[in-house]
């Protein structure tokens, strides 16, 4: 998410940097969606190791959807309203340094397409036009990465999280209250590894990343979420609590 506002966009286009953000969004959610199947699979699972009573399962599982819904959406929110405070005290010293010193800052954008690998005239010419016809986009986007109409929005990030972790968490509660008692667990089981295999491998996917070490890590990672609570709930069983 840090780079979701980061876009090469010019001026003139403000959707310019729209793959590259619709790229980090689609991660985020498949990520959200991550959580959602491997926390709510793990309480599930925990608690049908220790009863058969639907209710229970049920009141367990919707708790911790909401919870972890919630959780995922308040940590969103904070984290992004954090990150665009940052990048807008940025930009509020980039906007006061051009009215203070526009020479200056003028100089230091030549610097960096000089830095980029243009001759110094071009440069010149480039930093001149772009001064010239938004001074304070050019110096966002060319010094501190940012597309000052392009910042990330804390409460959508916030609702898209949320959503995309109780998409996530739906599949092990349907999957483990649908089946007959005895088939819950392991239809769940499979249900999870098979939904973790596909959002591993769409992450890495839109990530570049390689394929079957991301799915096998994020499988395993299931599997032994699952295990972990499979073995609390017995003990809970086997006590009779
Ligand atoms: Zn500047």
């Amino acid at each position: 998410m840090e780079d979701s506002t980061v876009s090469g966009a010019h001026p003139h286009e403000p959707h310019a940097g729209g793959f590259a953000t619709r790229l980090n969004w689609l991660r985020a959610g498949v990520l959200g969606a991550n959580d959602g199947i491997v926390s709510t699979a793990g309480l599930v699972v925990g608690v049908a190791a220790a009863t058969t009573t639907t209710s229970a399962i049920f009141t367990a599982g919707i708790a911790g959807l909401s919870a972890g819904a919630l959780s995922m959406a308040v940590g969103e929110y904070v984290s992004v309203s954090t990150q665009r405070d940052s990048e807008r005290a940025l930009l509020a010293k980039e906007r006061k340094e051009l009215t203070e010193a526009p020479e200056y800052e003028l100089a230091e954008l030549i610097d960096i397409y000089r830095a980029k690998g243009l001759s110094p005239e071009t440069a010149r010419t480039v930093a001149e036009e772009l001064t010239a016809h938004d001074a304070f986009t050019a110096h966002a986007e060319a010094e501190l990465g940012l597309n000052p109409r392009e910042l990330t929005n804390p409460w959508q990030a916030a609702f898209s999280s949320a959503i995309a972790f109780t998409l996530g968490a739906l599949l092990p509660l349907l999957a483990i209250l649908l089946p007959p008692v005895t088939a819950r667990i392991p239809v769940t089981v499979v249900a999870v590894l098979v939904a973790l295999a596909l959002t591993g491998s769409i992450s890495a996917q839109l990530g570049g990343g390689e394929r079957g070490r991301a799915v096998l890590r994020v499988v395993l990672g299931g599997a032994l979420a699952m295990l972990v609570t499979y073995g609390i709930g017995q003990l809970f069983d086997v006590a009779g609590i």
